[in-house]
């Protein structure tokens, strides 16, 4: 069984061999694995870590070159599903200069959401220590209600809950349904990692300083053991119920942001599963968010998430290097 169970959407990003050019102008695109949770399963492998990936994907070359994919890293993909009527999510990504992103969508509906309640491997959520999901799943039904009904084995099965709600607005059929979905299950979590931008984002962008803002959703999650809010090449900050602070990333050369943020999550997740302490102990935690940024600055140096994630040698070389 896998310490760290991940939920959710895994497809194939076509990225744009040029940067910053418009869809219609890139003279071609490089198919790439994609997903948030899957890369964060991946991610947690790299690192030496054990995950496991729940998902479904279509019964099409796509799928199972994803499935291989997830393989080959060291996932444990005994929870993926093949849909032999739906095809496997398609994503193209447009790469701005700056490394950031935009995205459009192919699910129509795609095999991901259309995993149902009968297809989740129970055993392998109910041996899970941390359970890590994002929001897309959330988006319609079957999987809005597979997904709740994971989380609920999950949280039942005394697992640490683990949300990056990794806002795709272009997926939703409003703002309003994404903020109100993503809310739905903000208090069921344990642990929340959230962009400066989402936050914005789910407080409606009001003009409050961002400190009030992340309260406000800091305290709308009354058992919340540990919320994030990372903010791109500035690091993260962290909130607890018994302290808070923040920790600066690592200054490298960015190409490509794609799976910054999955990388610190499969960084802190990696660190949490071996030490629970650090959820109460400044210190360790410190710790743990500095191996975190370390990770997510290394996966913005390389284009694509899955081919970026770094190992545990590489995070180490760059805080060494920036410590001496
Ligand atoms: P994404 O959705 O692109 O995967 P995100 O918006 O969830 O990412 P970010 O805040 O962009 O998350 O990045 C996560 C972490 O990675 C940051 O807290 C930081 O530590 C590190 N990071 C990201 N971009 C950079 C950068 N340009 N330079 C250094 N560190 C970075």
């Amino acid at each position: 069984m896998a310490p760290i169970v991940t939920f959710g959407e895994l497809l194939v990003d076509f990225v744009p061999t040029v940067a910053g050019l418009s869809l219609s102008d890139a003279p071609a695109f490089k198919k790439a694995p994609g997903g948030a949770p899957a890369n964060v399963a991946v991610g947690v492998c790299r690192l030496g870590g054990i995950a496991a990936f729940i998902g479904k994907v279509g019964k099409d070359e796509f799928g199972q070159m994803l499935v291989d994919v997830l393989k080959e890293e060291g996932v444990n993909v005994r929870g993926v599903r093949f849909d032999p009527n739906a095809r496997t999510a398609l994503a193209f990504v447009t790469l701005r200069t700056d490394g950031e992103r935009e995205f459009m969508f192919y699910r129509n509906p795609s095999a991901d959401m259309l995993m149902v309640q009968a297809e989740l491997d129970m055993d392998l959520i109910r041996g899970a220590r941390i359970f890590h999901f994002g929001s897309i799943s959330l988006i319609s039904e079957p999987s809005r209600s597979t997904h709740l009904a994971a989380l609920k084995l999950a949280k039942e099965s005394g697992a640490l809950l683990s949300y990056d709600p990794n806002l795709r607005l272009p997926l939703w059929p409003s703002p309003e349904a994404a903020r109100d979905r993503i809310m739905s299950i903000w208090r069921e979590a344990d642990i929340i990692k959230v962009s400066d931008e989402e936050v914005k984002f789910l407080t409606n962008g009001g003009d409050e300083k961002l400190d009030e803002v992340i309260m406000s959703l800091y305290h709308q999650a009354p058992n919340l053991k540990l919320f994030l809010v990372t903010d791109g090449p500035d690091g993260c900050r962290y909130y607890t119920p018994d302290f808070k602070g923040q920790v600066e990333s690592y200054p490298v050369e960015t190409v490509d942001t794609t799976g910054a943020g999955d990388a610190f999550v499969a960084g802190l997740l990696n660190k949490l599963v071996q030490d629970k302490s650090l959820l109460t102990d400044e210190a360790a935690l410190r710790s743990a968010l500095q191996f975190a940024c370390a990770c997510g600055a290394i996966t913005t140096t390389g284009r694509g998430a899955i081919p970026s994630l770094p190992v545990v040698d590489d995070v180490l070389k760059l805080i060494n290097n920036v410590a001496v």
